[in-house]
């Protein structure tokens, strides 16, 4: 695993930002961490690049107790976040100056070709760009010391579809040889791309899983019966988003198996037929953060 977290928390001032986080983010591929707004994605983030110590647990990062990453580590590392602060009276060129000898694996052809592609000027002042452009700026300084690790906190808030998409192709040209680690409210944004996927929600890891095996278990559910349909007394935990429509009891379950399913609507009564079919990845999230908010309101 390239990045490890071992029963993660974090508290500030009594507030529990994480709790119990155990995160696994194989090397390669792109893992995405979505969560509602507050979930603790920046936390966990910021606590990988060790800007922010945990208050319990501990989080490893290319086989490095985040503590004590040293510049060896930190020089494989890329971290680009939304609101980024770069040096604002900085001209572009002035500033890869700068961070050039930082990188000994710093690949001046490759910083070059990307500037090109994102169609930036060297003797533009970083202040004075629009925020696309400086996220394109922070992206170009990460890609170019070709780091073993690219961690990215929301990269693509308040971006245009257009400059999201460019982005992403940048990424994708070097996906190959780096694990990228992004957060994001919503999948949308990096789904065609994305390998892993960890759901965070009030602070808590409420799922993680490989994208395909997760599509591969999770299933809306419908159940017509004879007469008003009703909802189980005790339904199990993995039946989501529970609807009553009439005579159809609905659900996602996010543990999808034909047997298991057959065995919890044994006590179903009246049953005339059970649609099963696969569903987008955006609901299965959408599914997800409803119950949770229903959770929630309950509590
Ligand atoms: P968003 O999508 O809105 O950026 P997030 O998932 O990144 O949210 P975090 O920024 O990690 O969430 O915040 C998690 C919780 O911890 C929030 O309730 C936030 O208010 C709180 N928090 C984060 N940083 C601090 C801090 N420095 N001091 C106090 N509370 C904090």
């Amino acid at each position: 695993m390239i990045i490890e977290t071992h029963g993660l928390g974090k508290s500030f001032k009594g507030h529990r930002a994480l709790q119990g986080v155990s995160l696994a983010v194989p090397e390669g591929g792109i893992y995405a961490l979505i969560g509602p707004n507050g979930a603790g994605k920046t936390t966990i983030i910021k606590t990988i690049v060790n800007i922010v110590r945990p208050t319990i647990g501990s989080a490893t990062v290319l086989g490095v107790d985040s503590r004590t990453l040293s510049p060896t580590e930190l020089s494989q590392i890329g971290y680009v976040s939304e609101n980024q602060q770069l040096p604002a009276r900085l001209r572009v060129d002035a500033f890869l100056d700068y961070l050039r000898p930082f990188y000994p694996t710093w690949d001046r052809g490759l910083e070059q070709a990307i500037l090109r592609d994102f169609g930036l000027k060297g003797d533009a002042r970083i202040g004075e760009l629009s925020h696309g452009t400086r996220v394109k700026v922070a992206l170009t300084c990460a890609l170019s010391y070709r780091p073993r690790l690219l961690v990215m906190d929301e990269p693509f808030g308040g971006l245009d579809p257009l400059v999201r998409d460019e982005l992403l192709e940048k990424l994708l040209d070097q996906a190959g040889e780096m694990t990228v680690f992004v957060s994001s409210h919503e999948l949308d944004d990096i789904e065609a791309s994305t390998t892993y996927v960890g759901y965070l929600e009030n602070g808590e890891l409420k799922l993680q899983d490989d994208l395909a095996a997760l599509s591969a278990r999770v299933r809306r559910v419908r159940v017509t019966v004879r007469g008003t349909a009703m909802a189980p007394a005790h339904p199990p935990a993995h039946w989501l988003d529970i609807t009553l429509e009439r005579s159809v009891l609905g659900f996602v379950d996010i543990a999808f198996a034909d047997d298991r399913l057959r065995a919890a609507l044994a006590g179903v009564a009246g049953i005339e037929s059970v649609d099963v079919e696969p569903v987008a990845l955006r609901s299965i999230f959408t599914a997800l953060a409803r119950a949770g908010r229903r959770n929630a309101d309950a509590a």
